[in-house]
């Protein structure tokens, strides 16, 4: 495995770090894609896994960006592209009725284009030997909520994209898969996920009562890379403690 490399785009922080870090930790090489090119911060990662990133500079809505970052990232690191985790996104409040159509489209490109724009541009690289593309979508992906039209359109693109690129490059043994976490606490929500309405929600509706990591999340992806077969694509997998079967 330390003979490859894998793409993970928003590996700053949050869920995409984590994610870095549990492949790293899995002997992958690991090129980390996000706005800022920092390095994923994880405070308690050990060196080697330090010495397994390569950071680079992207907006995943600029197609000729991620070009550029994934083949840098090649460059660098000179090792057979094993896939891409399309990771990076962002999430937006607001009344359906109000919704101005820039913010709709802001969702659209950041959470659903760039699916399409990762997958792509790791396509040339992957059609030779075969490879996984995964992408993190939300299990919002099949729900009507309040005020988040536009980030549950944008999930339920993701499921779509995934299938569609699972059946059309299946032939080049490319498989991909979508995982759709529900509640996961990073350094961003923790506050909000620990107390007050929030937390009451949560321990409501979660059969478990506690939200999920994003240890959690990485935990799944790094075992989608490292389980042998190649006969699991164009899936969704939930992971979200069993919310959204919950009655
Ligand atoms: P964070 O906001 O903590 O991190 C987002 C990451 O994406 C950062 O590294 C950020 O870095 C990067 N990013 C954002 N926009 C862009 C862009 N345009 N181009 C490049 N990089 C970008 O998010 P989470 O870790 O919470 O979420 C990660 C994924 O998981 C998202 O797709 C989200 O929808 C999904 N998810 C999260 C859940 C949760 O409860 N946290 C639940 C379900 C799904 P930078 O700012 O430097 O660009």
């Amino acid at each position: 495995m330390s003979q490859s490399c894998i793409i993970v785009t928003g590996a700053s922080r949050g869920i995409g770090a984590a994610i870095a870090e549990s492949l790293a930790r899995a002997g992958f090489m690991v090129g980390c894609l996000s706005r800022s090119g920092d390095l994923p911060h994880r405070q308690n990662a050990s060196d080697e896994v330090r010495s397994r990133w390569l950071g680079a500079a992207c907006d995943v809505t600029d197609a000729s960006q991620v070009r550029a970052a994934i083949a840098d990232i090649q460059a660098r690191c000179n090792l057979p592209l094993a896939g891409l985790v399309n990771n990076a996104g962002v999430h937006m409040e607001g009344k359906s009725e109000t919704l101005p159509l820039d913010e709709f489209d802001k969702v659209m490109q950041t959470n659903a284009n760039s699916v399409l724009i990762g997958s792509q541009s790791v396509y040339p690289y992957l059609r030779e030997s075969g490879g996984l593309i995964v992408n993190i979508g939300s299990f919002f992906d099949k729900m009507g909520v309040k005020r988040n039209l536009a980030y549950c359109a944008s999930k339920a693109a993701v499921g779509a994209i995934t299938r569609c690129l699972a059946v059309e490059w299946a032939p080049a043994g490319v498989r991909v898969m979508n995982i759709a976490p529900g509640y996961i606490v990073t350094d961003l929500n923790r506050e909000a996920m620990s107390t007050g309405p929030l937390r009451a929600y949560l321990e409501k509706r979660i059969p478990g009562g506690e939200p999920g990591t994003a240890d959690d999340v990485a935990g799944l992806v790094t075992l989608l890379f490292s389980m042998p077969g190649q006969f699991l694509s164009g899936e969704t997998i939930y992971i979200d403690g069993a919310q959204s079967i919950a009655h």
